[in-house]
């Protein structure tokens, strides 16, 4: 798992990276210098290279950055070029919806997101419901928009001709991208935009009889979006950023009708095959992020309705281009104006924290061929002999392109083993891996970072636990979280035979145990939190469909395919904290019923959802007031700091999560309870059936949601019988 832009202090130099004339691997900490003679050992490729005239000067006493030790990573800066164009952000807001307060209260998330972005940022904005308005942001004296039918797709041709764009080409000038009406610098249209976003009205429609939907034309909006950022910003690093209010009901790109009786997709209707739409609608959001993708264009979709909007449909517009998904039931509520305010948050030096056009590649030792990477990245499509023919995720490459990434964006990525057998390595030598990451900082600066990793083999005499050591259970939760999904979306594979396979074949490998004696079975410390973190895998939202719509599995997973490790690990396993009067921190507790105590406050952060759940007692004396009495201020205080806490995750939390404040026995509470093991005795509470006897094949745990303690059971069963 690698995360580019992680944030941290790091070594920034101004030239460029001296290469390796043979493999073309960068000068980096593991190289061995000759400073007598002024050659340095290629670690990669054992190629010897002389250093270039400026590093004349170099002794031991005198280094380099990038051959200190500890600059496993460093920063490469190119200066500025003058034609850099400012980022780009293409607002395509939705007005189709059915109340006022939700349209100030998007108008209100408009104007915050306007003061939040720089402003040399081009700038434009974007209307629909039944038709498309561009509007003209260069006029100021009138307000004057080009209206697109919604019903049918115009060709980025048409688009240009009816808007009178001159199509720029990529690279030149800072001066072409200014001839044009709709996109501008914030500088110099925002008293002009400010005023069109206050006086947007909610879109008039008329129904026809039977239509209850509103008319909702997102498929033509974002295709005209994406047809005047290529013509006018090819290539130039940008967003465009769908505010949706719900589904598109009209033109290319429905998800549903306008009328009401037939409902939107579930997961039922896919499973039969009775989603009408869904083929269609896929296949013309996929070639608009191809488009995106082919200018390096992100798309950001926020979608606010009680209703799914069709993030199945669309999510690959965000998740092929490195754009954000935020999901909510309304506009009034903070989040989406909270995720806005973040996207545009800005570093240390006041630049945007977000960046542009970026591209990672990856060089490897001999030993090494890379299988793949899972995340919002594109292949590049370059293969050379140290690309595997095993595909896991997006193979076939070493080299992949992101649109857009922030300091969370984090890569997994995948490598196979090829040293043959018999092949002894010698013991000074590492295995290897550079991540090159190149992007466009908002400044207009290209910046490279350089990581390098070096791993010291194993000799297979060493037995396989000689590798525990090195393991990091975490990372691997996370990297085969990431793979089941990618195979659960993409290979139509059941995820959960995946896990268990995988599971089964893992501990047989790891664990220390008799054959056919279940009992015997042990787990290396460095492994014995793993089988649980799969057994919560496999019955959260990220792989069971069971009770969440489409457009929710497809929002869990794009932050899945998106974030780090720790927070990859929430989503797969939730934090649970119990506060009480015995202790002054808040415990760890175990995800279980168990945890469940009437003079306990809970809290739970399942990265999406943070829950403060009080127990009965707490709640009735709540409820009775004491906290507001004299000699209860102990009482006061267990109320306030879990709430304190959560306040924080979600201050901090890209997008940000649902807050839901419940009591034991309120409905609430099944946020609370869905992710908890129902434990021994109350396994009725995800299913009736879920301790009796269940058909499971040999690849299989379980093939119902069962409590931790009878996955684990079958698991030791599974393990000790296992036949490779
Ligand atoms: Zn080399």
């Amino acid at each position: 798992m690698y995360t580019p832009l992680k944030r941290g202090n790091l070594p920034v130099v101004q030239y460029n990276p001296v290469n390796c004339s043979k493999c073309l691997s960068y000068l980096n900490p593991y190289c061995a210098v000759d400073f007598a003679s002024k050659f340095w050992t290629c670690p990669f490729c054992s190629q010897k290279n002389s250093f270039p005239p400026n590093y004349a000067g170099m002794d031991p006493q005198h280094l380099v950055s990038e051959l200190f030790p500890e600059n496993t990573t460093i920063e490469y800066r190119t200066p500025i070029s003058t034609n850099a164009v400012p980022p780009v952000f293409l607002f395509v807001v939705d007005t189709a919806m059915k109340h006022q307060d939700e349209i100030l209260h998007l108008k209100k998330a408009l104007l915050q997101a306007l003061q939040a972005i720089p402003s040399n940022c081009f700038v434009g904005l974007i209307t629909y419901g039944a038709n498309v308005q561009v509007y003209e942001l260069s006029y100021p004296h009138c307000r004057r928009c080009i209206v697109f039918s919604g019903e049918t797709e115009v060709t980025p041709a048409g688009v240009q001709t009816l808007l009178g764009l001159h199509p720029v080409k990529p690279g030149t000038s800072h001066a072409a991208q200014l001839n044009n009406k709709y996109i501008l610098p914030l500088e110099s249209i925002l008293e002009n935009l400010t005023s069109i976003v206050e006086e947007l009205q909610i879109d008039p429609q008329q129904f026809k009889k039977g239509e209850e939907r509103k008319a909702c034309a997102t498929g033509v909006a974002l295709s005209v979006a994406l047809a005047i950022m290529e013509s006018i910003f090819p290539k130039i690093g940008g967003r465009i950023i769908n505010l949706s209010a719900g589904p598109c009901t009209v033109g290319p790109g429905v998800v549903v009708g306008r009328d009401l009786s037939e409902p939107i997709r579930s997961h039922y209707h896919l499973r039969k095959e009775e989603a009408k739409y869904v083929t269609a609608a896929i296949a013309y959001y996929n070639k608009l992020a191809a488009r995106a993708v082919a200018q390096g264009h992100a798309v950001d979709i926020f979608s606010a309705s009680l209703d799914q909007t069709g993030l199945l449909e669309m999510h690959p517009l965000a998740n092929n281009t490195g754009g954000v998904l935020v999901s909510t039931e309304s506009f009034i509520h903070e989040i989406v104006k909270q995720s806005l305010r973040k996207l545009f948050q800005k570093d240390d030096d006041g630049h945007l924290s977000m960046k542009f056009n970026g591209t990672i590649e990856v060089i490897q030792s001999k030993e090494l061929k890379v299988c793949g990477a899972i995340g919002h990245l594109q292949s590049l499509g370059k293969k050379n002999a140290y690309v595997s023919e095993t595909a896991m995720g997006i193979g076939g490459t070493n080299a992949w392109k992101m649109c857009t990434m922030d300091p969370n964006t984090s890569y997994a990525f995948y490598f196979e083993v090829v040293n043959a057998h018999n092949n002894i390595i010698p013991a000074d030598n590492y295995g290897l891996v550079q991540f090159r990451t190149n992007y466009i900082h908002p400044s207009g600066e290209r910046v490279q970072r350089v990581t390098t990793i070096a791993k010291t083999w194993s000799p297979p005499s060493a037995g396989l636990n000689a590798l525990l050591p090195g393991f990091d259970q975490e990372a691997c939760a996370a990297l085969i979280a990431r793979y089941a999904v990618f195979k659960a979306e993409n290979e139509e594979a059941q995820p959960i035979k995946f896990i268990d396979r995988h599971l089964i074949q893992f501990i047989h490998a790891f664990g220390s145990y008799t054959k056919d004696a279940p009992e015997s079975l042990k787990y290396p410390p460095q492994i014995a939190i793993y089988p649980e973190f799969m057994f919560h895998l496999r019955r959260g939202n990220l792989i069971q469909i069971f009770g969440t719509s489409p457009d929710e599995t497809a929002y869990y997973r794009h932050y899945l395919l998106r974030e780090s490790v720790s927070s990859c690990l929430i989503m797969i396993q939730p934090a649970l904290d119990s506060y009480s009067f015995d202790v002054d921190e808040p415990q760890p507790v175990l995800l279980s019923l168990s945890s469940v105590l009437p003079d306990k406050i809970l809290l739970l952060d399942t990265f999406f959802h943070v829950v403060v759940f009080s127990g009965e007692t707490i709640a009735a004396w709540r409820k009775a007031g004491y906290q507001d009495q004299e000699g209860y201020e102990n009482f006061k205080q267990l109320l306030e700091v879990p709430v304190q806490d959560a306040t924080m995750i979600l201050m901090n939390r890209f997008p940000m999560p649902m807050y839901v404040v419940c009591d034991q026995g309120s409905s609430q509470a099944r946020f609370l309870l869905a992710v908890l093991d129902p434990g021994k005795t109350g396994a009725t509470l995800s299913s009736p059936n879920a301790v009796g006897p269940a058909a499971t094949t040999s690849q299989e745990i379980y093939s119902d949601d069962v409590p931790l303690s009878v996955f684990m059971e079958h698991l030791k069963k599974k393990v000790v019988s296992y036949e490779g």
